[in-house]
């Protein structure tokens, strides 16, 4: 069952009487239980597509073709049935709110039950993504953590509700490299537990290799390439897609370290100072 079908699918951004195409002609399946890396470089329309699944297109966007959505029962709310995490951890984290407030809160509006029960859970999603001491960091506000931290902190607020998708677009551009390892490394273990569906938007082809079952290449709006990654990687049938490989030559066989063999905590907690990751 897929949760998502488009077909011949685009998107347009209005601009006084013209519209600019951001992605034309899409024809992808969102399979549910696997894990999508949508891959392209800046500007090919990864997140545009990344919103249309969402339904958080802007005001101004155009979309023609078809996108349906046959494995939700009813149309999908976000928060509840699909979780969101962004670049920018800022713009999902409340710089003013306690973060386990944050995480309770979003419990309770998208699934209801008790305040009381809504922070322990708050607690455990925070030891769940590698944040130390968890009922004194939720009484810590967004500030007081490592851009990583935030980061699995939005992962914590995003997963609490149980949604059946989660959509990612670049959550880890803005952090360094470890960090971006630790954290593509718990989001797979997390998403293997909870058989969760995944759309991870990146433009870096080796984060996309560790946590992708299938991968849709975007390039200048068009959707060049899908599939299976083993396939993709192995034997690449566009020229963008072989590009993006022979920059990653550690990407060809045989297969490289997987994030399975990576422990994140290995990373998260053993820095003096422990303000970075
Ligand atoms: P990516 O995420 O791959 O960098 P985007 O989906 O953000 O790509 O952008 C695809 C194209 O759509 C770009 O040309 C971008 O300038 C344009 N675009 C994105 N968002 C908007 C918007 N809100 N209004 C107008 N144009 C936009
Ligand atoms: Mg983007």
């Amino acid at each position: 069952m897929s949760l998502f079908s488009l077909s011949g699918f685009g998107v347009g951004y209005r601009d006084s009487d013209r519209l600019h195409p951001a992605v034309e002609a899409i024809d992808l399946d969102v399979p549910a239980g696997r894990h999508l890396a949508v891959l392209g470089e800046s500007g090919s329309g990864k997140s545009t597509l990344a919103l249309a699944l969402a339904g958080l297109l802007p005001a101004n966007a155009e979309t023609n073709g078809m996108l349906s959505r046959p494995g939700f029962a009813a149309p999908p709310r976000l928060g509840r049935d699909i979780g969101l995490v962004f670049q920018d951890p800022g713009g999902s984290l409340d710089p003013l709110m306690r973060v386990g407030e944050q995480i309770a809160e979003a419990r309770v509006v998208n699934r209801g039950g008790t305040w009381r029960a809504a922070r322990g859970l708050a607690e455990s999603w925070l030891a769940r993504v590698s944040i130390p001491d968890p009922p004194a960091s939720a009484r810590k506000y967004p500030h007081q953590f490592s851009g990583g931290q935030k980061q699995r902190i939005a992962l914590a607020a995003a997963l609490v509700s149980e949604p059946a998708l989660l959509i990612a677009d670049e959550p880890t551009s803005a952090l360094d490299t470890m960090s971006q390892y630790a954290i593509m490394g718990l989001l797979k273990e997390i998403a293997a537990e909870r058989g969760l569906t995944l759309v991870f938007v990146t433009h870096d082809i080796a984060l996309a290799s560790g946590i992708a079952d299938d991968i849709a290449v975007l390039y200048r709006g068009r959707l060049v390439e899908s599939g299976p990654a083993a396939r993709i990687f192995s034997t690449p049938s566009h020229p963008y897609t072989a590009a993006l490989l022979a920059t990653r030559l550690d990407l060809a066989k045989p297969r490289p370290r997987r994030f399975a063999e990576i422990d994140p905590r290995d990373f998260s907690l053993h820095v003096p100072g422990g303000a970075h990751e």
